[in-house]
């Protein structure tokens, strides 16, 4: 099984010309770690860029005119084209190489130096957990959050960008549903309300460059405690 929710192609090019920051490169890498068609995306992105810097050649016909024109405004940028931080390795969502006990996929679990079970989790209001993931991105917040299973998270909307990968269980919110290997993006002009699926947690990696804006006072008064 595939994922059916992907990182969008302007953040999988700056994906691909190494132009993300640690924590947002950790959270596209652990998703294409998961998704075939972001590996096909992501090939023909540095395949057509490593014939863009070979030689000044005009793109194939069989080539996509929307991606050769991402690809060649950010080469033409001066962008530089130092590899992500995290490169996946070759699996699927539905056919993955790693221990049967293993939640987190290969670039994560070796970029935390365990699976879940040998994290620091942290408790939040409502039941929830979190581990705080350590990078060298000042003003970007890395995260592993559990929330327990049927439980809603506070309605909520963000000064900044927020990327969301499922890890494990699945969440709905106002834009649809949310399973292992999905992704969402989500900024300022969205407020929602996620909710965990019945029957089994919902851990998710979580990356944000600023605090999410709760609707309701109780959840806007206890923010400063549970810190997200
Ligand atoms: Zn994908």
């Amino acid at each position: 099984m595939n994922a059916f929710h992907h990182p969008s192609y302007a953040l999988l090019l700056d994906y691909a010309t190494g132009n993300l920051g640690e924590g947002w490169s950790l959270a596209v890498a652990t998703h294409v770690s998961m998704c075939s068609t972001c590996q096909e995306s992501l090939a023909e992105m540095e395949a057509i860029g490593g014939a863009m810097l070979a030689a000044d050649v005009k793109p194939a016909a069989s080539c996509d005119e929307d991606l050769w024109s991402r690809v060649a405004a950010c080469l033409n940028d001066d962008a530089p084209l130092a590899k992500p931080v995290a490169q996946p390795a070759a699996q699927s969502a539905g056919t993955q190489s790693v221990a049967k006990s293993s939640v987190l996929p290969a670039p994560l679990r070796d970029y935390l130096g365990g699976d879940i079970d040998a994290l620091p989790w942290r408790r939040l209001g409502l039941g929830a957990q979190q581990v705080v993931i350590e990078t060298r991105e000042p003003g970007t917040t890395a995260r592993l959050l559990r929330i327990p299973a049927g439980q809603r998270v506070p309605a909520h909307t963000h000064r900044g960008q927020e990327l969301t990968l499922v890890l494990s269980g699945a969440y709905h919110d106002e834009t649809g549903r949310f399973a292992r290997g999905d992704f969402q993006e989500l900024d300022s002009d969205v407020v929602h309300q996620p909710y965990a699926e019945q029957d089994i947690d919902c851990i998710c990696l979580a990356i944000t460059d600023a605090p999410l804006r709760f609707k309701s006072l109780a959840a806007q008064l206890a923010q400063p405690l549970i810190g997200i």
